[in-house]
């Protein structure tokens, strides 16, 4: 089966790794200028240096036998490392969050700035079974492709479901996402605060000295995030004005006052943390059309990785089972 993915972030990139293993041929796509998703990592020059944050997720949890494997496999290539300051079963990707994203990204056919629009299906020439093909925002069409696998955020993917499967566009739209402003900061010197982790004083939830976590270096960097209220109540406000708000927000919860940056930016992940639809993943055998991610089965690396990679195993054991809403 010709299979195209859309989305690189870990859900996607696990569910295409395991059917490019069983030989499939799998072309991901994404928008973004890097696979990763919400695992990304942004890097910034700043006067002393590129620095790099992990702007999206910041750690992840291993409980699910087949996840804590696959997460002993990539310790032992070097891509993860644990990170005891935020929690004894924390998991950090390593050098970068993004890391365990580019290694599985490195082996498949991953094309990047690619917004798909929308999906159709059409015969295909001599009176084959219809397949799918893909509308690449500002490029042609891709496709054939026999099977497809939806592996984005639920906002989005109700979008381009709608015209497929009433069912999978309604729970993506009973499932929705809050958004989290996020304000990353580099410094010349190391700030004076003692930790390096400060959590749950709002309106900031977390802030986290990035450059402290393993295989990280210089210049000081620190990653804040602000809490799902703040974040919807601010939702609409300009990166500058957050940027001010959550810099002095941070210098009040850190007791300290703040040099200025070498380079501070504030971005806005609209669908940062997902609900649960409470399913694994969703599969139409009729259409060949297959959904994961995080919102599936909760807001973490681990539900989203699962979901991805039981989405394959459906899809690798004969695409069985009907419309797969069964529990994880
Ligand atoms: P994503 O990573 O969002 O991947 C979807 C991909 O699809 C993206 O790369 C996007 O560019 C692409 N895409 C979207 N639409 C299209 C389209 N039309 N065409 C092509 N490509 C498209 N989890 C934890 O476990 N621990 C944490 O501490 C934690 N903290 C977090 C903090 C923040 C600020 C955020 C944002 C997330 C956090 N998470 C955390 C959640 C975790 O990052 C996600 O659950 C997980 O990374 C989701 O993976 P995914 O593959 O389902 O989706």
């Amino acid at each position: 089966m010709r299979i195209a993915v859309i989305g690189a972030g870990i859900a996607g990139l696990a569910c295409a790794d395991e059917l490019r293993r069983h030989d499939h041929p799998v072309t991901v796509f994404d928008k973004g200028r890097g696979p990763g998703g919400r695992m990304s990592t942004r890097r910034l020059d700043t006067p002393s240096g590129q620095a790099g944050f992990d702007h999206g997720a910041q750690y992840f949890t291993a409980r699910d036998p087949a996840f804590l494997a696959q997460v002993e496999q990539w310790e032992t290539l070097g891509l993860v490392a644990s990170w005891p300051a935020a929690g004894p079963d924390a998991w950090t990707g390593a050098p970068s969050m993004n890391a365990p994203a580019r290694h599985l990204a490195a082996s498949l056919d991953v094309r990047l700035g690619a917004r798909i629009e929308t999906m159709s299906r059409r015969r295909q020439e001599r009176g084959g079974a219809a397949a799918w093909h893909l509308q690449v925002e500002q490029q042609s069409a891709q496709g054939p492709f026999d099977a497809v696998v939806v592996a984005i955020p639920s906002e989005q993917a109700a979008t381009l479901l709608a015209a497929w499967d009433d069912d999978f566009a309604a729970l993506a739209r009973a499932t929705p996402s809050r958004p989290c402003w996020t304000v990353v900061a580099a410094f010349a010197e190391r700030l004076p605060v003692a930790t390096d982790l400060l959590q749950h004083l709002r309106p900031i939830q977390w802030a986290a000295r990035n450059s402290a976590k393993p295989g990280r270096s210089p210049p000081e960097s620190w990653v804040i995030q602000a809490d799902p209220d703040w974040s919807d109540a601010h939702l609409e406000e300009a990166p500058e004005t957050i940027l001010a708000d959550l810099l002095a927000a941070f210098s009040t919860v850190a007791g300290i006052r703040l040099p200025p940056p070498l380079v501070a930016r504030a971005h806005r992940w609209r669908y940062a943390r997902s609900g649960s639809a409470g399913v694994a993943m969703l599969w139409n055998d009729a259409l060949r059309l297959g959904v994961c991610g995080d919102w599936l089965l909760g807001a973490r690396v681990e539900c989203a990785w699962l979901s991805g990679t039981r989405l394959a195993a459906a899809i690798l054991d004969g695409a069985g089972r009907p419309t797969n809403m069964a529990e994880p």
